[in-house]
């Protein structure tokens, strides 16, 4: 089955006892049994539910991995995944992870000694020196937020299996359409599904698949046991937007790079990161390691003032935080998701004042392209 058509076909796709071809919501919490413990597969909908069990399935596929688990959202999707590991545990994390993964570590899970350090797993090197003898995990994420820095997946691949470590990869910024981390050699792959899985602003969510049946058995009595579930409405939801992803990350392909291009040859922006562009010094290991470059540009309008000018100029590109819509968005990282990062820290990693991001939606590139282009004169 070609990538395509597997967007339609895959995972459970519809209901075999009337035939309707849209997966049914199981509004329930409780199953009727036959007799004291034997039950038709479904007893609590915290343990199992038939909407959020087709879910689970089509994302297991769509990953070519062994078993799927949804959750309420993208973090309890990340908090339920580090339940895998106990106190005196260490993780080794990309040291640009998704704001909320820093805090989860930072100042939640530290409460219980899951100890970490953030390392730049651009740098393999980096990443062996910084292993430890208590060291369980390597979590990446790549491309990463908001500058688009890339981790080469089958190197750390390499060094998760020497070191007998789970290679855990946040896939939300690629999707699985443009890169399978599992085919890479990673364990356990995660989603913040709220972006471009959904792929409406319309819902927050959260997926995670395994590689192993053991690691499948494990996930599943922690989401049973924590009970961070996703809602059959919502798993419904994020069925339907799987139907359109392969259209939906084509277009925002296609858009994205006539927009950095532009962006790059505009006397107004002095950096374009996006690693879709040959100067970005992640362009060779995206190449090789996804299909697609994604849909997120962030580019340097050398000031806060020039970047608040922009910002109220445009038409087409909202500002929100958040990503991986059907309407394009923009925001400014160092005032709005990166904000909580002390300055120093953002300096740093580059995050500048200036700094704009924008995630590129499925409109017609011309309008945005002339709607930055307006903005930035
Ligand atoms: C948004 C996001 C998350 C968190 O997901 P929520 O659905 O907001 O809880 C995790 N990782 C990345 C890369 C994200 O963009």
């Amino acid at each position: 089955m070609r990538k395509k058509t597997q967007y339609i076909h895959a995972g459970v796709t519809g209901d075999q006892e009337t035939g309707a071809v849209s997966v049914p919501i199981y509004q329930v919490s409780t199953y009727q049994q036959e007799s004291a413990g034997n039950h038709s597969g479904y007893e609590y909908s915290r343990t199992g539910n038939p909407t959020r069990h087709a879910l689970e399935t089509t994302i297991a596929e769509l990953e070519n991995g062994k078993a799927g688990f949804a959750f309420g959202s993208g973090m309890a999707a990340i908090t339920s995944v580090m339940m895998l590991f106990k106190s005196e545990d260490h993780i080794l994390l990309t040291d640009d992870v998704y704001g909320g993964s820093y805090r989860l570590m930072s100042k939640v899970l530290n409460r219980f000694r899951l100890d970490h350090t953030f390392v730049n797993t651009s740098d393999p090197k980096q990443v062996e020196a910084s292993i430890q003898k208590n060291t369980k995990a390597l979590y990446i994420e790549t491309p990463t937020n908001p500058l688009l820095k890339i981790t080469d997946i089958k190197r750390m691949a390499e060094i998760a299996a020497k070191h007998d470590l789970l290679l855990i990869v946040d896939n939300t910024f690629a999707t699985p359409y443009w890169q399978q981390p599992l085919n890479l050699g990673a364990d356990i792959v995660l989603h913040s599904a709220t972006k471009y899985i959904g792929g409406h602003s319309d819902i927050v969510a959260g997926l995670v698949v395994v590689k192993s049946n053991e690691l499948a058995q494990d996930i599943h009595f922690i989401q049973n046991s924590v009970g961070a579930i996703l809602g059959p409405q919502d798993s419904w939801l994020l069925l339907r937007g799987i139907k359109t992803l392969a259209l939906r990350m084509e277009a925002i392909e296609t858009n994205s790079h006539k927009i950095a291009h532009f962006l790059q040859q505009h006397e107004k922006v002095s950096d374009v990161f996006y690693p879709g562009l040959k100067n970005h010094p992640g362009y060779e290991i995206s190449k090789q390691q996804a299909q697609g470059f994604g849909g997120m540009i962030s580019f340097d309008v050398g000031s806060a003032e020039r970047a608040d000018q922009v910002l109220a100029r445009v038409n087409y590109f909202t500002l929100a935080e958040s990503l991986g819509a059907v309407e394009s968005l923009i925001s400014i990282p160092a005032r709005m998701t990166h904000a909580s990062i002390p300055l120093e820290r953002r300096k740093e990693l580059g995050i500048t004042d200036g700094l704009i991001r924008i995630s590129v939606g499925i409109e017609d590139a011309e309008d945005l392209i002339e709607d930055l282009q307006s903005s930035l004169a």
